[in-house]
């Protein structure tokens, strides 16, 4: 494996003992099963709140591996791997599946939410993406705007074009595009320039030392401040206190994700949660009106 970006995740994983690796094989051959076994990769979901109404503004699906002998796995314990295989466009072409699913029923429920799936830049570099994701939209009958594609923005300069252009034609579909981890690449602004997104995600680390950081504070209120500029929707990842809310809220933050509103959940949770928060920001909105 070439470690073509400076993470130091590649770099791990390149020093590698040959025992590791072999290990990485073993897991890769058991997910090329799992993607054909129908559960062991699950979508966790984390809704995202607006922050001033409370009402949810999208849910983010996260996965997660329920391996038969290794148990519960996380993302940082396979995505890596994935990535740097050739698993990683029917992996991504799986849990889009997956999303839109999820996606199809709320809409049989009467819930108008966006679903946030991750995706690898890496699979940015597959010119048949849009197409596959085309037809996922046709045959779960989801409009487009309801999926939000999260891109980390770990992105090669010499690969931008190829980039560019799978963006555009999803940009065509009309799905959604949004930075993750904000601020933490090599290339994010440049990454503005060249392809319109829909949302900033602002990086959990600054989030976490926004109270006692002044530069990680500055770099929260200028990507708050940036996305207003550009029209972009800016949430703030990693949200794990009520002082982080309220500094988020007063610094004019849209909307805002994170253990201090919800952690991840199993699917059957999330139609109860979405219509709660839609109830009670609603119970928030209707004495206003009356008063006005
Ligand atoms: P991410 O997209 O930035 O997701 C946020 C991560 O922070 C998630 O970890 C989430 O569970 C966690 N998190 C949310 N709120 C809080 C909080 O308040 N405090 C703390 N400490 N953590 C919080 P998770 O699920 O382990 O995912 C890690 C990363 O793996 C994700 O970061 C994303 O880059 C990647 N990932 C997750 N699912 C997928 C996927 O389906 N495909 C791909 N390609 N990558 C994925
Ligand atoms: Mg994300
Ligand atoms: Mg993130
Ligand atoms: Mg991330």
């Amino acid at each position: 494996y070439q470690a073509k970006t400076g993470g130091s995740g590649v770099a791990a994983y390149d020093s590698a003992t040959d025992a590791a690796s072999t290990d990485q094989l073993a897991l890769l051959a058991e997910l090329r099963e799992a993607l054909d076994a129908d559960d062991q990769l699950v979508l966790a979901l984390q809704p995202s709140v607006d922050l001033t109404t409370g009402a949810p503004t999208g849910v983010e699906a996260l996965i997660r591996w329920q391996h038969p002998r290794r148990g519960w796995l996380n993302p940082a314990d396979f995505i890596r791997a994935v990535e740097h295989s050739e698993l990683l466009a029917p992996f991504t072409r799986y849990v889009v599946d997956r999303a839109l699913d999820i996606a199809a029923e709320w809409a049989r429920h009467g819930l108008d939410v966006p679903i946030s799936v991750n995706v690898s830049a890496r699979s940015l570099l597959d010119a048949r993406l849009p197409a596959q994701i085309g037809e996922l939209l046709r045959r779960h009958q989801v409009p487009a705007d309801r999926l939000v594609l999260e891109i980390t923005e770990t992105v090669v300069m010499s690969e931008l074009e190829v980039i560019d252009e799978v963006l555009g034609a999803l940009r065509e579909l009309g799905v959604r595009l949004a930075v993750d981890d904000f601020g933490t690449g090599f290339s994010s602004l440049t990454f503005l320039t060249r392809i319109s997104v829909d949302e900033l995600k602002v990086d959990r680390s600054f989030v976490v030392r926004m109270a006692d950081s002044p530069q990680a504070a500055a770099i929260v209120r200028t990507t708050i401040d940036l996305g207003r500029q550009l029209g972009l929707r800016v949430v703030a990842e990693g949200v794990e206190t009520a002082d982080q809310r309220a500094a988020l809220a007063q610094l004019g933050c849209a909307a805002a994700q994170g253990y201090h509103f919800f952690k991840p959940m199993p699917a059957d949770k999330i139609v109860a949660v979405l219509r709660s928060l839609l109830d009670s920001a609603q119970a928030q909105i209707l004495p206003l009106r009356a008063d006005g």
